[in-house]
């Protein structure tokens, strides 16, 4: 008898194990994604940094995700791509397209069109969630019936065109929806050092504050499967622009801990990567060695133009997202991942059992393959 009160207490104490301070939960979400559009840059320096000569462009696809509750079965979105004409966004925006500084694999079907086509009425979809008001982000909501309402990250710049001339909003964005704006000051929840706000109020997806890329910028964590006695839940993070690309995030060495690199990418980059842009403790001229690297290999611009609005405080995020990136419990998916997309099943496929798919593994280091469309490190094989 008291063997069996103590193997419950010691259940109990597991269950309560809190993973980067996420508290057991039998309740969960499924996540499905989308891969909008491709659009590409000729200013990548904006973005990432060091940019090796022989890639003077990035490609950014535009992911968005499904979610659906998993007992309520109440639907949203997180996060939408681009709207499919753009040269109806905003002048301050439209302008980039003009120019030629960014290009979009024309024609593309919008993120309402996927769903309707996917049999998702829009009507059964209560909410869309913006991680931030970005236009590769926030598609067209003139397109979504007036019952969806629209959830922000806190102090998103509303401000609309034409009577803000700069803005990148206009009163389309807005029109006929209810506007939610989060306020992180209610919440006395965190995660891995992020404020969260528990979404349904059960633990099944969670919104963090992850400030810096802009104001108001926000992250995603989906519980995808419940907490048991002896086995802890598995999450999906939403990590929308905390960086644009997973060079930027990986390696560190938490990472590295977890992940050891594959013994094929550790030959191949000693070769591939460029010592003329990248170094570490036990790297040789022309010969790289990712072992001894402990830091990421790219880093978030901090130059006058750069495509971060606080690129410090955007640093401090990004920190944050790398630990739950480093814990074989979270998969951390970024909104512009090059790296994802020959691997990761998209809708209708399901997400949610990313790690006993081994998703998670196939994709971490790709970005490190010359042969990977992320790979940027060297002239590419
Ligand atoms: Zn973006």
């Amino acid at each position: 008898m008291a063997s069996l009160l103590f193997l419950t207490l010691f259940a109990l104490a597991l269950r309560c194990t809190a993973t980067l301070g996420i508290p057991a939960s039998d309740a969960t979400v499924d996540v499905k994604a989308f891969n909008v559009a491709n659009i590409t840059t000729t200013l990548p320096g904006v973005l990432i940094q060091p940019v090796v000569s022989e890639h003077n462009t990035i490609s950014l696809p535009l992911h968005a995700f499904l979610i659906e509750h998993t007992t309520s079965k109440k639907r949203f979105m997180f996060d939408l791509g681009m709207r499919t004409d753009p040269l109806n966004l905003a002048p301050s925006v439209s302008s980039f397209f003009q120019s030629g500084v960014y290009s979009v694999n024309a024609p593309f079907k919008g993120i309402t069109e996927l769903l309707e086509e996917g049999g998702i009425p829009l009507e059964s979809i209560e909410t869309v969630i913006w991680s931030h008001s970005h236009f590769d982000h926030i598609s067209d909501m003139s397109l979504w019936p007036n019952t969806t309402n629209l959830v922000i990250g806190p102090g998103t710049n509303r401000s609309l065109y034409p009577e803000f001339p700069d803005s990148a909003l206009q009163a389309s964005d807005f029109a006929g929806h209810d506007v939610i704006e989060l306020n992180f000051n209610n919440t006395n929840i965190t995660f891995g050092g992020l404020p969260a706000i528990d979404y349904f109020g059960d633990g099944s997806f969670y919104l963090l504050n992850t400030p810096g890329h802009l104001i108001g910028h926000i992250t995603g964590l989906a519980r995808v499967t419940p907490s048991t006695y002896n086995q802890s839940s598995t999450f999906i993070v939403l990590g929308a622009d905390t960086s644009h690309h997973p060079g930027q995030l990986r390696p560190r060495p938490k990472f590295q801990a977890t992940y050891p690199c594959p013994a094929h990418l550790l030959t191949q980059s000693r070769t591939s990567v460029s010592t003329d842009y990248f170094w570490s403790p036990g790297s040789d001229v022309g010969v790289f060695d990712v072992l001894s690297r402990e830091q990421p290999l790219l880093s978030i611009p901090d130059l006058p133009n750069s495509g971060d609005a606080d690129p410090v405080t955007n640093r401090v995020s990004l920190d944050k997202i790398a630990d739950f990136d480093a814990n074989n419990d979270f998969f951390v998916i970024l909104a512009h991942d090059e790296s994802l997309i020959d691997v990761l099943p998209y809708f209708p496929a399901s997400l949610s059992t990313w790690k006993e798919d081994g998703i998670k593994d196939k994709v971490l280091w790709g970005f490190l393959d010359e042969k990977n469309p992320a790979f940027r490190f060297g002239p590419s094989a």
